[in-house]
Formats: structure tokens, sequence, C-alpha cells
């Protein structure tokens, strides 16, 4: 499981220092890595990169690394 940021990316910042993994890297857009992204699970209880984001649905689910099934 994984979020990945669109290319919508302001490049604020905002997320870089919330994300409990360290999964994300500044770049043009900003990058998550998939293999470091636990969608923030056990962490918190939203993702605090979206939490954070001010662009609306600049941060979404990666397609290539979607949740297991329930
Ligand atoms: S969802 Fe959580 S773990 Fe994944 S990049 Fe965002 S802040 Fe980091
Ligand atoms: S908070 Fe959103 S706009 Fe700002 S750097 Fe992160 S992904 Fe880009």
């Amino acid at each position: 499981m994984a979020l990945m940021i669109q290319t919508n990316c302001s490049a604020c910042d905002a997320c870089l220092s919330e994300c409990p993994n360290q999964a994300i890297t500044k770049g043009k857009p900003y990058v998550i890595d998939p293999a470091k992204c636990s969608e923030c699970v056990g962490f918190f209880d939203e993702p605090q990169c979206v939490e954070m984001c001010p662009i609306r649905g600049c941060i979404v689910p990666d397609p290539a690394h979607p949740r297991a099934a329930a």
C-alpha cells in the first residue's frame, strides 16, 4: 500500500516532516517511496501527508501499490 504525489504538487514542504516513515523526498513533484509508505497505518488515523497538503487531490492512492484486500 502506498500513496503517490501528483504533478500539481507546489513543493511547499508541508508534507515532508510529517511522514512517520521518511517516505517523502523533495522533487518536482515531491515523491513518495512506495517501499516506505505505510499510508500511516499504525501511526495515525489519516495519512498525514494528505492532512497537511494544501492542494486538494494532490496526494492519491498509488494504483501500482494498492491496499491489500481486507
Ligand atoms: S501516507 Fe503516511 S507514510 Fe505514506 S507518505 Fe504520507 S505521511 Fe508518509
Ligand atoms: S504538501 Fe502537497 S503540495 Fe506540499 S510538497 Fe507535499 S505533496 Fe507537494
